[in-house]
């Protein structure tokens, strides 16, 4: 039969991050040595606590249809966290739990958004952003940053970019795949900026809260500058802070007639999240931060420890991450150059080679909005990254 997919479908891509670790764990089947710092994707397992609720779930017999955003008191506790590391205040009514973050960012654009209408998103971002907006027939306006600028934007760039379409800014803090976190000054800087304009809302994406490196502070949420309050919905999960990835558990607060709407549409669409991961989740979102302190730790060490082996490569620019597990460097100084009797030619190129020569796995930078860069993820092993490192000095080097 002839092709007759949607438009919307043609238009939208295959998720490169999930490309690459498909491509990674197929050659790993085939029997090769594949490091994969492709998908960002913590390897601990979820807390021994958590691990426990969810098989006492299982014996308590949650096994049923839950209300479609969420239980009442899984409601109750994301508001009570929010209240306790975001210093926002919602009620249950504002809360919709949905099958994972990217599940909960769906349901805010197809809320949200109008053909042709427009969503600011700062370059770098995360994979899914853009297509996610083209899925719903709007246009994503990328706003470029800089690494001389810690990728971050500058307030005053802003309202170049704004129209009358404008519907939607994306903020991501921490950012995949940059890992720059906004602090209160540059936050409070947008705050002013979007004030001028209460008809943009603003998504946050906190989902790498917790993954911040920056001693003795924790992530600011735009949404608790209280006079922004209304135009914001804040984002998060459980896939990156609890290591459970799979259990597909994210939420937001946001303005109950956002809410709302997201309850409508993921009613007719999929309907609750998991029982048993939302039991799960009670349990983990109740618990004090302080008790996935050792994964970040183990973070932290990790990012010393790339930071130590990236700069024995000749002619990678790159920027100390503050937060997340990505480093994001520049390799557009090898654009041109020949490797093992290959001209290197852009990010994407760049990340097969590498996956097939060295057999480790990454992402092109194109996937996050600029060619001249490349993501490594270090949610690996301290050893898997050191021999990863190994392998691309030992290739880039000589
Ligand atoms: N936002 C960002 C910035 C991410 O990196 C990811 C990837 N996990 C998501 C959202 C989606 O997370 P989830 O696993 O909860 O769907
Ligand atoms: N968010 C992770 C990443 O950026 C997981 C893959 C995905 O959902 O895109 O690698």
């Amino acid at each position: 039969m002839k092709n007759i997919l949607s438009c919307r479908s043609k238009n939208i891509s295959y998720s490169h991050t999930i490309e690459m670790s498909y491509k990674a764990r197929k050659l790993k089947n085939e029997g090769y040595d594949i490091i994969n710092l492709s998908l960002g994707e913590p390897d601990f397992l979820p807390p021994k606590f958590i691990l426990d609720a969810a098989k006492k779930a299982i014996d308590d017999g949650h096994h049923y249809y839950t209300p479609v955003s969420g239980c009442y008191d899984l409601k109750e506790t994301i508001c009570k966290k929010f209240y306790r590391d975001n210093n926002i205040k919602y009620d249950p009514s504002q809360i919709v739990v949905s099958t994972g973050a990217k599940q909960s960012i769906i349901n805010v654009f197809l809320s949200l958004l109008n053909e042709n209408d427009e969503v600011l998103i700062p370059s770098p971002y995360w994979v899914s952003y853009v297509e996610m907006v083209k899925f719903c027939d709007s246009n994503p306006i990328i706003i470029p940053t800089s690494i001389e600028n810690n990728f971050k934007i500058n307030p005053r760039q802003i309202e170049k970019y704004i129209t009358h379409k404008t519907k939607l800014f994306v903020l991501n803090n921490p950012c995949n795949p940059t890992g720059s976190i906004y602090s209160y000054n540059e936050l409070k800087e947008l705050v002013d900026i979007f004030l001028k304009y209460p008809k943009i809302l603003i998504l946050s994406d906190e989902i790498y809260e917790y993954i911040n490196y920056i001693k003795n502070t924790s992530t600011t949420s735009i949404a608790s500058f209280s006079e922004i309050y209304n135009q914001v919905i804040t984002l998060n999960g459980l896939s990156k802070a609890f290591s459970m990835t799979g259990w597909r558990i994210g939420y937001i607060g946001a303005p109950s007639w956002i809410a709302k709407s997201c309850d409508k549409i993921q009613g007719q669409m999929t309907s609750c999240p998991n029982s048993i991961a939302q039991r799960a989740a009670i349990v983990a979102i109740n618990a004090s931060p302080l008790s996935i302190k050792y994964m970040i730790k183990s973070f932290e060490n990790r990012r010393n420890i790339v930071l130590d082996l990236i700069k024995e490569i000749d002619g990678l620019q790159f920027n100390k991450p503050d937060g997340t597990f990505y480093i994001f460097p520049k390799i557009s100084n090898l654009f041109g150059k020949k490797l093992k009797g290959k001209i290197i030619k852009n990010s994407y190129q760049f990340s097969e080679f590498l996956l097939n020569k060295i057999h480790v796995s990454t992402v092109g930078g194109i996937a996050f909005g600029d060619d001249k860069y490349l993501r490594i993820s270090y949610s690996s092993s301290e050893k898997n990254i050191i021999k990863a490192f190994t392998r691309l000095k030992n290739l880039i080097n000589n």
